[in-house]
């Protein structure tokens, strides 16, 4: 056992690599300790005592020994297991797959570990049984980027704060701008669709679902075309801001 002082902090599983003869690499999601890249030795091997937990979807609670390159999974026991309702249902597992690549690719850059592993857990939750994966996804996405600051302003002008609904969106000016600010080439979305964005980003996950369906009630091509919309919203401000800060963070890296 390495001599370093060990901790024990909860876990989801972002993604596994086979490594040497029955060892796995895992990538780890923690509540308290940001992204971790630990070993779990001799875990592909049947007689393993924790193998079968380590993997997505089960929030885990852990021991862990710091090491230089990799930490050491010395236990690993079972808080919850989301696996059920997401595992055979492609656009839940894909869903899912997604929400732990993000919210790895943030947990380094964003403000509160802890409040983005709870975010991560009560989206698993509601994944398990959500009719539209893709929202759900879109509401955790638009929640990550709130603690990672890059969150986009769905009222209020982001350059000069006039306060809206306004009906141009461009993520290179922060979100939601006034007609005075507007960018060339802005997003042109209808009310609505911001209006759907705000509730994905503040609400309860529960009440996503049915305000969709009531906002698309009026909304051209109904709710789909609504969430079509806020999807393309999302991803396109999640993209811009993500690209901005690896560049940035690449340059810092080579100092
Ligand atoms: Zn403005």
């Amino acid at each position: 056992m390495p001599s370093r002082e060990h901790y024990k902090d909860e876990a989801f599983v972002v993604r596994t690599h086979d490594f040497g003869e029955a060892d796995r690499i895992v990538v780890l999601l923690t509540r308290d300790h940001g992204l971790v890249r630990a070993v779990a030795k001799g875990v592909r091997r049947t007689k393993s005592r924790f193998g079968s937990r380590i993997q997505r979807f089960v929030q885990l609670s852990m021991l862990l020994y710091p090491g230089r390159n990799l930490a050491l999974i010395a236990e690993a026991d079972t808080i919850a297991y989301f696996g059920a309702g997401i595992i055979e249902d492609y656009n839940r597992y894909t869903a899912g797959c997604a929400a732990l690549d993000c919210a790895a690719a943030v947990v380094g850059v964003a403000e509160g570990e802890a409040e983005i592993f709870d975010e991560v857990a009560q989206f698993f939750q509601y994944l398990q049984h959500a009719a539209d994966p893709v929202l759900l996804l879109d509401a955790l996405l638009l929640r990550l980027m709130r603690h990672a600051g890059w969150a986009p302003s769905l009222f209020d002008c982001a350059n000069c704060g006039d306060p809206g609904p306004h009906c141009a969106f461009a993520p290179a000016a922060g979100g939601a701008v006034c007609s005075q600010c507007r960018p060339v080439g802005s997003m042109k979305p209808a009310p609505a669709v911001l209006r759907l964005m705000w509730h994905m980003a503040n609400r309860d996950l529960a009440t996503i679902a049915p305000t969709a369906s009531q906002l698309g009630e009026v909304f051209p091509g109904g709710s789909t075309a609504l969430c079509a919309e806020a999807h393309r919203l999302t991803r396109a401000h999640l993209q811009y801001h993500l690209e901005r800060n690896f560049v940035s963070l690449a340059m810092l890296s080579e100092d």
